[in-house]
């Protein structure tokens, strides 16, 4: 029913979840809701529906299982399994769900004499935990990828059952399937979060006031605003990565899995036979910019590229763009209930790798609001507590 407020229309809906945020989290929770039945009535809002800037269409799309804690190994690994069958998960009356072009490369860190034994101590706790790798000794991986210098090398820790995709395709499955079970998507922005009793209550748009006993904070990058609308506080900062792409002479990387460099960059195959390359700076702007930054391959990146790819010293850059990380302080995602406002719940902060984590994520969230607990993928460690209670779970693999 219609009321007004301030001289503006509002159309007044009910729901059991309202989800601020329309990336990969908020149409994965709201999947995952519909899908298990675990809610009925579910809203999903979204202040950019083109997707102009959010961060699941800029990403670099990498899925690798090489993590340093177990929750986000485990994550990652209940995504893969759903990544290999997204179509299939995500069919509607239309027909299958989208391609997302998962291709399972693999996933290579290059070890040197600086970072094995970190790496190498690392690969022991992620095999414990049933990650698939490989330790490639030199020989290897010159064999593997004869176009890279390895002189420098002590080795490589391959991940299997890894590789990247295409983020906005997932976007787009989980958006039309959610659509189909019955969820509304709102293309505006949310603009207040009332509370009712200490409770979330609602949230409210240019023209839509949507009560809710639950709502979720799904806003990626803007996290910590939708937080303060709710007068809580979500430690989550936009950090701004760019990403460049390039043709090369000849078309010899479609094999290549997403290669981090022991340097701090990483490559992998594109499309059309080009290559993606993308690295993070401490000096990158903590702030909501997206400047493509085209100067910077050429002075900070090129040069450790074609030391490590020698054929790539001749190049084309053709592209690239800039993104923004959702950066928490220990570079670790929030999924679960706020501690300081019953009813509000946060699935935000993946710092940079919440495509590799966003299928399982969401289930993780929408079994929370509806069992009252995660009961498919251990995510213990990541609560919204963890913060006050100075618990916090650092992950050393951020690439
Ligand atoms: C350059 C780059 C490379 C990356 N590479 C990888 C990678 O290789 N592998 C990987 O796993 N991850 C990678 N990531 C990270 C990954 O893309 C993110 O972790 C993931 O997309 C986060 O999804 P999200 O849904 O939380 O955020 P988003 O996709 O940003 O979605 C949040 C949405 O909330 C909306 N919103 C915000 N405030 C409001 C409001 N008040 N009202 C309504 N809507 C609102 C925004 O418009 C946005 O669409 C990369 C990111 C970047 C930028």
């Amino acid at each position: 029913m219609p009321t007004s407020s301030g001289g503006i229309t509002l159309e007044e809906v009910c729901a059991d979840v309202a989800i601020v945020g329309g990336g990969v989290m908020g149409p994965s929770v709201a999947y995952h809701l519909r899908n298990l039945n675990l809610a009925e009535h579910v809203v999903v809002f979204e202040q950019d529906p083109l997707h102009m800037h959010s961060s699941t269409g800029l990403s670099a799309g990498g899925i690798r299982q090489l993590f340093s804690s177990a929750a986000n190994i485990a994550l990652a690994r209940w995504s893969v399994g759903f990544y290999r069958r997204f179509a299939e998960l995500t069919a509607t009356r239309q027909g299958p769900g989208p391609d997302v072009g998962f291709r399972e490369n693999g996933y290579l860190f290059l070890l040197d004499a600086a970072n094995e034994e970190m790496l190498s101590r690392r690969a022991d706790f992620q095999e414990a935990q049933g990650v698939a790798l490989q330790r490639l000794s030199v020989p290897e991986v010159q064999k593997r990828y004869p176009e890279m210098d390895v002189s420098d090398l002590t080795g490589g820790i391959f991940g299997v059952e890894a590789g990247f995709l295409d983020p906005y395709q997932v976007m787009r499955g989980f958006t039309d399937k959610a659509r189909e079970l019955g969820v509304r998507f709102v293309p505006e922005q949310a603009v207040a979060i009332e509370t009712s009793n200490g409770r979330a209550a609602a949230v409210r748009s240019e023209s839509v006031r949507v009560t809710a006993p639950i709502i979720v904070d799904a806003a990626g990058a803007w996290a910590g605003a939708v937080g303060r609308l709710a007068g809580v506080d979500v430690p989550v900062e936009p950090t701004a990565r760019q990403i460049w792409v390039f043709g090369v002479p000849e078309d010899r990387f479609g094999h290549y899995p997403l290669v981090v460099d022991p340097s701090g960059f990483y490559f992998r195959p594109e499309a059309g036979g080009r290559v993606l390359c993308g690295k993070s700076f401490p000096e990158d702007p903590k702030d909501f910019v997206w400047d493509w930054n085209r100067d910077l391959f050429q002075e900070a990146v090129w040069p450790d590229l074609a030391t490590r790819v020698p054929m790539l010293e001749r190049l084309h850059l053709e592209s690239g763009w800039c993104g923004l990380y959702e950066v928490t302080p220990d570079d670790n995602a929030i999924i679960g209930p706020h501690p300081d406002l019953a009813g509000f719940y946060v699935i935000a902060g993946f710092s940079g790798h919440g495509m590799m984590q966003g299928p399982a994520a969401g289930l993780a969230l929408a079994e929370m609001i509806g069992h009252g607990e995660a009961r498919s993928v251990d995510v213990t460690g990541l609560d919204a507590r963890r913060f006050g209670e100075g618990r916090l779970l650092r992950e050393d693999a951020v690439v």
